[in-house]
């Protein structure tokens, strides 16, 4: 059996800054540290800056949970956060941590932008991931959030600015489906597609390895948003099965009968030590096999 990696395939610029900004807070505050959500969705990297002392508050709704913290200071996370969010902790008095990818930081000030000038925005993105609730927190009542084909179509937006613009770890693939049906509706809306270059490289990437491979195991945590996609895309553009594992417990032997090769990715939030584990595993397996 070979073993494929992909490449590209693992950590992100977003995900590299936001822990090393992590680790720098813990090392010279004060009070109590929070991360408002998981700093990044990956278990194993939030158990890790839990063990440094950061407490996690775990609510996708950060209005909600920011209730909750009386002191100290907040992390706001890679995915960003609504102004509602930012106005509540400053008028908390707590200090202000921002790890928002700055992939992330450009649509808000895409959607700011357009929203100033007189558009509407229809933001493609899932429905209660952080990132979305952040950017349609900017301007709730100008910011329309579609997830698919059927929300375009139930869509009643009746103005002569659209803009649209979109999540950053979306499937590159299903999102020009979304894009196609907002144009028929709206010929005359501008689209900025705004999935990050990470996004879209790992996608690429894991659909090339996958083409070679017989089965494909994406490394990362069920809650990432971009492994979770990155399986989705190899099965879908391949046809190939595609499995989303966490660790190397989680390989069922079963998916390894009959295979000659398997491709291996893993999320932008996957730490490279799993994913090593993973490739070791099934290489160890060829030899013994
Ligand atoms: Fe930033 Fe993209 Fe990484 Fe998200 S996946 S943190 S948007 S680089």
């Amino acid at each position: 059996m070979k073993v494929i990696p992909a490449n590209p395939r693992g950590y992100c610029h977003g995900v590299v800054t936001a822990m090393r900004m992590a680790r720098e807070v813990v090392a010279q505050a004060n009070g109590p540290v929070y991360m408002l959500g998981y700093l990044v969705h990956n278990e194993h990297l939030t158990s890790e800056l839990e063990e440094l002392g950061i407490t996690l508050i775990d609510a996708d709704d950060r209005l909600a949970g920011l209730e909750e913290v009386r002191e100290g200071t907040v992390i706001f996370t890679a995915h960003g956060i609504s102004p509602a969010v930012r106005e509540l902790a400053r008028a908390k008095g707590l200090d202000c941590v921002d790890t928002t990818c700055s992939d992330v930081d450009s649509t808000h000030a895409l959607i700011v932008e357009k929203v100033a000038a007189g558009f509407q925005v229809i933001y493609v993105g899932r429905r209660g991931h952080p990132e979305a609730l952040g950017c349609v927190g900017e301007a709730p009542d100008a910011v329309h959030l579609v997830q698919d084909v059927d929300d375009v179509q139930a869509l009643t937006i009746n103005a002569s600015k659209i803009a649209v613009t979109t999540q950053t770890t979306l499937s590159v693939w299903d999102t020009a489906t979304v894009i196609r049906a907002i144009k028929a509706r709206y010929p005359e809306a501008e689209v900025h597609n705004e999935i990050c270059l990470a996004t879209q490289d790992r996608q690429e990437a894991v659909i090339a390895a996958a083409a070679e491979a017989d089965l494909v195991l994406v490394v990362g945590s069920s809650r990432s948003s971009n492994s979770r996609r990155l399986v989705e895309v190899a099965e879908q553009r391949t046809g190939k099965p595609a499995y989303l594992v966490d660790s190397t417990t989680d390989i069922n032997p079963e998916w390894l009968r009959g295979c000659a090769a398997v491709a291996v990715s893993s999320g932008a939030s996957t730490p490279s030590l799993l994913t090593r584990d993973v490739i070791r595993h099934l290489e160890a397996l060829l030899v013994t096999g």
